[in-house]
């Protein structure tokens, strides 16, 4: 995971969910904020701590403010992202392939981060996708609460749905801190899953990408 060395996760406070209507699974009733703010009171009073202490006064209004961010992938319709293109895509007979997309998402099952890097690849079939497209889909399906083995099935599904390619693939490396911070594993251990799809099923395509994505001709041309 040296690839997150020296970055943090950013929290824009200005994302506003209740400003945004809701495309994602929705709870049946959505509570206000306050009922928010309220629920985070307790949780530090369960936790052993006072919710009135200066330095925590403030804090369950950060939170809700920073669910904003950390959840907006709820708030984003997948086809208004995978906007398809012809135009340029005549010759594309090869596999286009994005490796090492970094991407910040939270556990289901314990509602803390598990971070890590996504490798997505499609044969186009007369269609593309801008390249920065494939990025944002990584972006839309990890700021949602997620287990990893979904979202990796989500975005090569994703990419079948919207772009109709030959084939599809979606591998992810990521670690859970729900495993290293509770001592279930050790830190350093990274979780792997793939979701393969189409001509990407063929040992020669997929012994092709996975060559790709595992090998050490890593240029960072800027
Ligand atoms: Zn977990």
């Amino acid at each position: 995971m040296a690839a997150f060395e020296g970055q943090c996760l950013a929290i824009e406070p200005d994302v506003d969910l209740d400003d945004i209507e809701s495309t994602g699974p929705k709870a049946p009733e959505r509570p206000s904020k306050d009922e928010v703010r309220q629920a985070v009171r307790t949780i530090l009073s369960y936790i052993g701590e006072n919710p009135n202490r200066e330095g925590l006064q403030e804090t369950p209004d950060r939170l809700v403010r920073s669910y904003g961010e950390l959840y907006r992938g709820y708030q984003t319709e997948i086809k208004s992202i995978m906007k398809t293109f012809t135009d340029g895509a005549e010759q594309a007979d090869e596999m286009v392939i994005q490796r090492n997309i970094p991407f910040f998402s939270m556990c289901e099952h314990h509602m803390l981060p598990f971070v890590g890097v996504a490798h997505i690849a499609y044969l186009p079939d007369k269609k593309i996708v801008g390249l920065s497209k494939m990025a944002r889909l990584v972006e839309v399906f990890a700021r949602r609460l997620q287990v990893q083995e979904r979202m990796t099935a989500q975005i090569s599904e994703a990419l079948m749905t919207y772009l109709q390619p030959k084939g599809a693939a979606c591998v992810i490396e990521a670690t859970h801190l729900c495993m290293a911070q509770r001592g279930v594993s050790k830190s350093h251990s990274d979780t792997v899953t793939s979701s393969l799809r189409g001509v990407f099923k063929e040992a020669k395509t997929r012994s092709e990408f996975l060559n790709f994505i595992t090998s050490d001709t890593r240029r960072h041309l800027i």
